[in-house]
């Protein structure tokens, strides 16, 4: 049921092409999104439909992991034969807007505590 609720929206909603695409286009995708899978959800209180964002991110996260195996050919033939690098990409895709779904959700202003961390991680001596 979940799945097929992101699937549909994989389908319904238009994006710009990468090239196009800034923090802006990103924000306004992802908030549209959420609305979008707040309501097809049906009526969830805000907190459950953050803990649900969390629990689709962790999915994700073994859906990359599983194109991982794929690519480097860790997996059963049956799993090979099935698998194409367009996957892989589509699954780093997933992991990042679940987590800037997620972010939406908290609240979190992603580009900002991007720009925060890498300041952190550039004054850091190696
Ligand atoms: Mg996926």
């Amino acid at each position: 049921m979940a799945e097929r609720c992101f699937r549909k929206a994989r389908t319904e909603v238009r994006f710009l092409s990468p090239a196009q695409m800034n923090f802006e286009d990103l924000y306004s995708f992802v908030e549209k999104e959420n609305k979008r899978l707040k309501s097809a959800y049906g009526p969830l209180d805000e907190r459950t439909h953050t803990f649900g964002r969390a629990i689709k991110l962790t999915e994700e996260v073994g859906e990359l992991n599983e194109a991982l195996l794929s690519s480097f050919g860790l997996q059963r033939d049956e799993k090979l034969s099935r698998f194409s690098e367009e996957e892989l990409e589509h699954e780093f895709a997933d992991v990042m807007l679940c987590v800037l779904l997620l972010a939406e959700s908290m609240d979190v202003d992603i580009a900002k505590a991007l720009e925060e961390k890498i300041k952190k991680i550039n004054k850091r001596k190696y």
